[in-house]
């Protein structure tokens, strides 16, 4: 099945009672002003990723991904976006991954955000990857903590040797936003509601990233707290 493209997803028009509109109202304004953020919708192309009973995955994380790209202007950023539509998958072979992270490096981001859906069994929940670096993984753990509160899930951060990640030259990570192969966590990663609280919570957490990163120098300067959170 091919999914539309393109919904809109209600965040202006969302009533005072819907939580998610609530919050686009009292969004503090541009808190994420003077960062440049690339998204990267996962495959592509000739390449769908996993399948669903209903979804392909590489539609799904481009839906998301404008969720997300629409979230993170309200705030303030500057968005790049490997592709945007599906008219700009290469129609005829494999999304080539060395020119996406090519294409990523020139973007000046200061950070990368991919998106992808898991696949696997019954399991279920997102989960938040990075490669290396003490900066990816505080983004990930930012994101996670907040992708935790949404769903409840227990899934913890954890590295991925994946090469858009490895070669990107800012801090990156990889949100696995749920699994599709898990029948009821594909419905709602189909729903536009579920999609747009998905990617708040993403945004919160590169929110609370941005502010770690202006920490005054006298906190920054406090015993480190990475090793305490990795478990
Ligand atoms: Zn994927």
């Amino acid at each position: 099945m091919i999914i539309a493209i393109g919904i809109s997803i209600g965040l202006a028009t969302g009533s005072a009672s819907a939580p998610v509109g609530a919050v686009s109202e009292t969004l503090p304004s541009r808190i994420l002003s003077g960062y440049t953020i690339v998204i990267d919708p996962g495959h592509g192309g000739k390449d769908p990723g996993g399948i669903g009973r209903r979804a392909q995955e590489h539609l799904l994380n481009l839906q998301i991904s404008r969720q997300l790209a629409d979230w993170y202007r309200k705030a303030g950023a500057r968005v790049v976006m490997t592709w945007s539509t599906a008219q700009q998958m290469p129609p005829s072979r494999r999304f080539n991954v060395r020119q996406r992270v090519h294409f990523i490096n020139r973007s000046r981001a200061d950070l990368l955000i991919d998106i992808h859906c898991n696949a696997g069994g019954l399991y279920r929940g997102p989960q938040t990857f990075y490669w290396s670096g003490d900066s990816s993984y505080l983004l990930a753990h930012d994101i996670q903590e907040e992708l935790q509160y949404l769903t409840g899930t227990r899934r913890q951060v954890n590295r991925i040797n994946q090469y858009v990640l490895r070669y990107a030259h800012m801090p990156a990570v990889n949100v696995e936003v749920g699994f599709i192969t898990h029948p009821a966590e594909e419905r709602q990663l189909m729903n536009p509601r579920y999609q747009s609280q998905l990617t708040w919570a993403i945004v919160v957490g590169t929110a609370r990233w941005a502010l770690h990163a202006r920490w005054p120098e006298q906190i920054s300067n406090a015993p480190q707290s990475v090793e305490m959170l990795k478990r």
